[in-house]
C-alpha cells in the first residue's frame, strides 16, 4: 500500500514540473527501512544508508575535511538521484548537490531534498521560473548562456543564485579562462545575479590537471584583486580528487566515489580506502532447465553445452543496464555460491549451473553487490574487461530500495 503511493508520487514527479508538488514532500513516507517485496521477480536495487553516509565522511576526510558537492548526474550513475540525494540530505559533510539535467535538479526539490542545487548543465526557457523558485543554481557557462540569463532575470526582484562554469582545459564545458575575467565582471555587475561558486573540471592526466589547477588559480586570484566574488572554488572529480591534494580547493566534486566505487583500478585501489559499497543490484531465477549436450542459448546460438548440464535464467538484461560483456565471464551469486554468466540478451541473462540442479526457480541472485569480491563494482569491471563507470547506466525503471544498513 505504502510502497504503490510513492510509486505514484514518484511518477507524478518524474512527469512534470508541477508546483503544486511541493506538498508531495508530506505525504512522501521515511523509507529508509524499505524492502523488495517479497514476491518481486524483476530486477531491483537495494541501496545503503548507511554506505552513503559513511562514504561521505570518509572522502571528506580523505580531502582533509573539505566539504563535498556530491554529483548525481545520470541518475546517480543509475543508482536513482532521489534515493541518493534524500540520503546525502543527512550528511553533514556534503554541501550540495550537482548534476546536468534541469528537470532531474527539479525532481530532487520536489522529492524533499533541501541541500543547495547546482545545476552544472544548461536549462530550458520554460523551466525557468520552477528553477529560481526552487533556488536551483544555475551555472554561467558562456557569453551565450550569460545572456539568456540577464534576459531572463529583466523582471525578477529577487536575486538569482549562479555558479561561473570556467574551462581551464577540458574544452567541453565553461566559459574558457583566458576570456573569463571580462565575462566574470560583466556577471558581477548584474545586482540581481549572486555568484556562489566558480568552478572547473580537471582532465586525468596528473602534469596537465597541475596546469589546470594554475590556470584556475590564476583566474580566481585575478578576479580577487579585482572585487569580483568567486565565492566557494572547486575543481576535483573523484579520480583528481585521489591523486591531486592542490586540487581540493574550497570543496571536492566526485561522483563515482560516492557509491563506494572507484574512477580507475580494480579491487587493489579498493582496498587502499575504507569506501562502502553503497549497493546490490538483485533479480530472482525465473527459469532452470537442463541443456543436452550440443544444445545452445541465444539468437546468435552464443553459447553452446558440452555436456548435459543446468542452466538459469535471470529476468535481467543489456536493455536493463546489465553489461551486455557480463558474458565474457561475469558471475552472479545465488545462496552462496557464484555462477557464470553465459549468455545477454534485452531482458534475461543465463547463468551455467553446471552438472546437477543446484538452484530452484524463485531463488534471489544477486548480480552486484558487496558480498564477494568478484561482484563488487570493481571485481565485475575485471571480469568483464569493462569500465568502473559503463556498468552503472541501470534503467531508471528500476525500482530502489534504501535500507538502513547492508548485514
Ligand atoms: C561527472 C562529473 C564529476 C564527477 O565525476 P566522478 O569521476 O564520478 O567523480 C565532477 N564534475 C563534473 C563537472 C562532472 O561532469
Amino acid at each position: 500500500m505504502i510502497r504503490s503511493r510513492r510509486a505514484f508520487v514518484r511518477n507524478s514527479l518524474i512527469a512534470a514540473s508541477v508546483p503544486n508538488l511541493w506538498s508531495a514532500n508530506a505525504i512522501i513516507p521515511n523509507f529508509s527501512e524499505e524492502k523488495a517485496p517479497e514476491n518481486a521477480i524483476n530486477p531491483w536495487i537495494e541501496l545503503s544508508e548507511a554506505a552513503y553516509l559513511k562514504n561521505a565522511k570518509v572522502i571528506s576526510s580523505m580531502a582533509n575535511g573539505k566539504p563535498v558537492l556530491a554529483v548525481l548526474k545520470n541518475n546517480a550513475y543509475g543508482l536513482g538521484d532521489v534515493e541518493v540525494a534524500r540520503i546525502l540530505d543527512k550528511s553533514p559533510q556534503i554541501a550540495g548537490i550537482a548534476l546536468v539535467k534541469d528537470k532531474r535538479a527539479l525532481a530532487l526539490r520536489k522529492a524533499g531534498v533541501s541541500k543547495p542545487i547546482l545545476l552544472m548543465g544548461d536549462f530550458d526557457d520554460a523551466l525557468w521560473k520552477d528553477l529560481v523558485k526552487s533556488d536551483i543554481t544555475l551555472a554561467v557557462h558562456s557569453d551565450e548562456s550569460l545572456q539568456k540569463i540577464q534576459k531572463l532575470i529583466r523582471k525578477k526582484r529577487t536575486p538569482v543564485l549562479i555558479a561561473m562554469y570556467v574551462d581551464t582545459g577540458l574544452g567541453r564545458m565553461g566559459m574558457p579562462y583566458h576570456r573569463a575575467v571580462k565575462w566574470a565582471k560583466a556577471i558581477a555587475a548584474e545586482p540581481k545575479l549572486r555568484v556562489t561558486s566558480t568552478f572547473s573540471t580537471l582532465t586525468t592526466p596528473i602534469d596537465f590537471a597541475n596546469v589546470q589547477i594554475a590556470r584556475f588559480n590564476e583566474l580566481t586570484a585575478q578576479l580577487n584583486k579585482e572585487g569580483v566574488q568567486v565565492g566557494k572554488r572547486h575543481l576535483a572529480p573523484s579520480s583528481s580528487m585521489l591523486e591531486l591534494p592542490d586540487a581540493h580547493m574550497d570543496m571536492v566534486r566526485p561522483g563515482i566515489l560516492l557509491h563506494g566505487s572507484f574512477p580507475m583500478g580494480g579491487t587493489d585501489v579498493a582496498e587502499k580506502y575504507h569506501l562502502l559499497p553503497t549497493f546490490r543490484l538483485k533479480a530472482r531465477v525465473i527459469r532452470v532447465e537442463k541443456l543436452r549436450a550440443g544444445d545452445t542459448i541465444g539468437f546468435s546460438r552464443f553459447y553452446t553445452a558440452k555436456t548435459d548440464q543446468w542452466i538459469a535464467t535471470i529476468p535481467i538484461g543489456w536493455a536493463d543496464g546489465y553489461d551486455s560483456r557480463s558474458e565474457n565471464g561475469a558471475k552472479v551469486l545465488i545462496g552462496n555460491k557464484l555462477y557464470r554468466v553465459v549468455n545477454v540478451n534485452a531482458s534475461h541473462c543465463n547463468l551455467l549451473l553446471g552438472q546437477d540442479k543446484e538452484v530452484t526457480v524463485g531463488e534471489v541472485a544477486t548480480l552486484i553487490g558487496p558480498d564477494r569480491p568478484e561482484i563488487t563494482p570493481e571485481g565485475f569491471a575485471q571480469l568483464i574487461k569493462g569500465h568502473n563507470y559503463l556498468q552503472i547506466h541501470y534503467k531508471e525503471s528500476i525500482p530502489k530500495y534504501v535500507q538502513g544498513s547492508f548485514h
